[in-house]
């Protein structure tokens, strides 16, 4: 290991061995590492093809037929950015950062994790204690009581499609422009910063909020913060460690070194 990167993990495998309540907060950044382009970013859908309009929610509110006729025509599309995104997730793994937050969490040290993709891929590496505070691509949700369903295990016999519990509109997971985050994944959120004292910051770039706004809450109470990014982010300032390296070669390290340490105890 070089140097510089070595001493900053040391950093940053003394904090996490010294913390009671490790979380982390992702962004698209560790979901590009698996092959999935940020939406905005170089080859990004929204960069591509445009972003989605701006009042999506109320436009589902006010059409909820006309959305689900969207919803199966983009299904049945070849071309176009729902066609793109849908074959770019259904190629994509978890990558070896994913692998060592799930590990990390499965071992005791990660309490929670917050992220702001919506692939799934947290799931699948083997986290189970998530709030997906955009949604995930492959749910469905209850705008009224928040229920959320497999799309593929969900039987649409009526358009549009009511919640088998207490009969309101159902729509994707994925929140949409113009849509209030549930409240019950907020509150959750919020919980979950003020419970830690350590929080790692895993490829967010800090601009969208309120995820952006959880690391500086949870300085405030005197937590440390742990940047894994091979960019300089608008958190980065706010940081005690930076690691400047994709996730899937720092945390794997990082998780390393960890048992290492751990061991020594
Ligand atoms: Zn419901």
């Amino acid at each position: 290991m070089v140097d510089e990167f070595k001493d900053k993990v040391d950093e940053a495998v003394s904090i996490i061995r010294d913390s009671k309540y490790l979380i982390v907060l992702v962004g698209a950044g560790l979901s590009k590492e698996s092959g999935i382009p940020t939406f905005r970013g170089p080859g990004g859908i929204w960069t591509k093809y445009g972003e989605p309009p701006m009042n999506g929610f109320q436009e589902f509110l006010n059409d909820p037929n006309q959305y689900w006729l969207n919803q199966i025509e983009r299904d049945n599309e070849e071309n176009g950015p729902s066609a793109e995104m849908r074959k770019t997730l259904a190629v994509a793994v978890p990558n070896p950062g994913h692998i060592a937050l799930a590990t990390l969490e499965e071992i005791g040290i990660l309490k929670f994790t917050i992220t702001q993709n919506i692939d799934n891929l947290h799931f699948r590496a083997g986290n189970v204690k998530v709030v997906e505070i955009h949604g995930n691509r492959y749910k469905l949700r209850c705008i009224e009581c928040g229920l959320r369903v497999n799309r593929d295990d969900f039987l649409i016999d009526d358009y549009p499609p009511r919640c088998p519990e207490c009969g309101g509109l159902i729509k994707g997971d994925g929140v949409m422009f113009g849509e209030p985050i549930p409240a019950q994944w907020l509150s959750t959120c919020y919980d979950q910063v003020n419970l830690c004292d350590a929080m790692l910051l895993v490829g967010t770039s800090g601009t969208v909020f309120p995820a952006a706004s959880f690391p500086e809450i949870a300085k405030r109470q005197g937590a440390k913060l742990i940047e894994v990014n091979p960019l300089d982010t608008s958190l980065s300032t706010l940081c005690d460690v930076i690691i400047r390296s994709p996730s899937a070669e720092a945390l794997p390290i990082i998780l390393q070194e960890l048992k290492i340490s751990l061991d020594s105890l």
